[in-house]
């Protein structure tokens, strides 16, 4: 099996929760602190991600990116958000 990891852009998340309904196989999970907009924010609560890209694909604020294990450890989905200034 394929290992992964996500970041999440914290700030940028709203806590819609569509990446964390999206995920087969539970990783994501919705964080007890909030962000400065006062939004529970999306984090890995497993250490089980498979990289296999749903949650990124459903955000719709862009905030994760996936990273699938390779020794050159490249983006295997690219989101850049742009930040609200
Ligand atoms: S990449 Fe797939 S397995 Fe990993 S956190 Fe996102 S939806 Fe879950
Ligand atoms: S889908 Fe995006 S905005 Fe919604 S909780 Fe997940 S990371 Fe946050």
């Amino acid at each position: 099996m394929i290992s992964g990891t996500v970041t999440i852009a914290t700030e940028i998340c709203k806590g819609c929760e569509l990446c964390i309904v999206s995920c087969p196989q539970d990783s994501l999970g919705l964080s007890a602190s909030i962000n400065h907009k006062g939004y529970r924010f999306a984090q890995l609560v497993q250490n089980n991600c498979t990289g296999c890209t749903n949650c990124a694909l459903v955000c719709p604020d862009s905030a994760i990116t996936v990273y699938r294990e390779a020794k050159s450890k490249r983006p295997a989905n690219m989101h850049i958000a742009s930040q609200a200034a």
